[in-house]
């Protein structure tokens, strides 16, 4: 009887946390990234945001389970910049966004002439997976 000879297991194939999604476009000078912008998830009272108090630091922060945004907040400092006149503004996507999360695209660059002209506008749809019509332009 012929006998197999197992070949040794190879590892795990490494699965990406974040789904291959680009949230940044470089194909010309403006360089624009997607925002997600967490004065969103408080104003939709999403239940995807949590809170907790770190008690190193004595500071509470805020995060997104799903990690549309990767990172965690500090609710004092969020608070506080959304009492000036520009806000917190948006913090960059890493995630999948779900139809809740509040959106928008942000040029880095603002210049004329051919250098700044968009050749990439399908990025300012929402992404694939978001069945909600809605365009990132009126963020603008
Ligand atoms: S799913 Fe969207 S709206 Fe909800 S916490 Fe995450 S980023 Fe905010
Ligand atoms: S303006 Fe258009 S081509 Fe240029 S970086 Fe932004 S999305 Fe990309």
């Amino acid at each position: 009887m012929g006998s197999h000879k197992r070949l040794p297991y190879t590892g795990r194939v490494p699965t990406p946390t974040v789904p291959a999604q680009d949230h940044e476009c470089r194909q010309c000078c403006s360089f624009c990234d997607r925002l997600v912008h967490p004065s969103g998830c408080i104003a939709r009272n999403c239940p995807s945001l949590y809170v907790f108090d770190d008690e190193e630091t004595g500071h509470r922060f805020m995060g997104c389970i799903h990690k549309v945004f990767r990172g965690e907040i500090d609710v004092a400092v969020f608070r506080e910049q959304e009492r000036t006149r520009h806000g917190f503004g948006g913090v960059k996507m890493t995630g999948t966004p779900l139809p809740q999360c509040r959106l928008s695209v942000e040029r880095a660059y603002d210049g004329s002439g051919q250098a700044f002209d968009c050749v990439n506008p399908s990025f300012f749809d929402p992404p694939e997976t978001l069945e909600v019509s809605f365009d990132l332009r009126d963020h603008l």
